[in-house]
């Protein structure tokens, strides 16, 4: 069974400890492809050095709503040229957050329609991440040009009503190992629904891990705090399967083929 992981930051320093070893052991998984996405400027470089390393490493370059405040007066140049340097880049991850405390939507906003011209002029696929904002972001999608090849909503965590609406415009969306939770079962049901040629799969490691009790590849720092493993990705899959009630195989060859719509081949 072939695995993409659609959305994560392997990059990021949580996951020093154990980066060397998981890059041995996840090709032997099937983890065959994952999108690792950069945050900000500060770690494009870490994002670029993977990609340079691992050949199924697929860089993406974005400047997230969290670090909007800390942008850099040439961030979009700096950008650019990151995005330009891996044909095989996405653009991402990119979007909006107003449940971050003192968000500066307007800010926001501008970073994000701007990401999405570089998406559509580069021609790539776009990464977007979205907390408490799909009203503002469906209201944006519509007022630009738009990706031709689709964009990701990771870990999507809007009404199912929206679904059909934002599929219309080229979304594309991704479940990760978090909905494992008993409290997100409603969200991980919208799933067993979203058109099956739109569904994708991530881990969103070191991020979004499933509850300790049924976690795989548990990890946590010296400090207690919890970190979600690129390892948990076959147990989404499965996660999926389930509440999708279809063999994990077939699902699996279908999450493969819009994993190389969306991203390329
Ligand atoms: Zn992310």
């Amino acid at each position: 069974m072939e695995l993409f992981d659609a959305h994560n930051h392997f990059q990021e320093e949580r996951l020093d400890a154990w980066r060397e070893g998981l890059m041995e052991v996840l090709p032997g998984m099937g983890v065959r492809e994952m999108v690792v996405n950069g945050m900000s400027e500060g770690d494009w470089g870490k994002v670029a050095a993977l990609a340079e390393r691992v050949e199924w490493v697929r860089p993406s370059f974005g400047l997230h709503p969290w670090w909007v405040k800390g942008r850099s007066e040439g961030w979009r140049e700096v950008l650019e040229g990151w995005v330009r340097a891996f044909p095989g880049a996405g653009v991402g991850e990119a979007g909006l957050d107003r449940w971050i405390e003192d968000p500066d939507v307007e800010a926001q906003v501008e970073c994000f329609k701007w990401q999405v011209a570089l998406a559509v002029r580069e021609e790539r696929a776009l990464s977007v991440h979205c907390v408490r904002a799909f009203g503002l972001l469906d209201e944006v999608l519509r007022e630009v040009v738009r990706p031709e090849q689709g964009f990701l909503i990771h870990s999507y965590g809007g009404p199912e009503e929206m679904v059909a609406g934002f599929a219309r415009m080229g979304a594309y969306f991704s479940v990760s190992p978090h909905f494992a939770l008993e409290r997100k079962r409603g969200q991980l049901e919208v799933f067993g629904r979203v058109p099956l040629d739109r569904l994708l799969i991530e881990t969103d490691a070191p991020d979004l891990w499933p509850p300790a009790e049924v976690n795989p590849n548990r990890l946590q720092l010296a400090d207690g705090r919890e970190v979600n493993s690129p390892a948990n990705l076959q147990f989404a899959y499965e996660m999926v399967a389930e509440v999708r009630g279809m063999p994990v195989e077939e699902l699996a060859a279908m999450v493969g083929e819009n994993y190389r719509r969306l991203f390329g081949g």
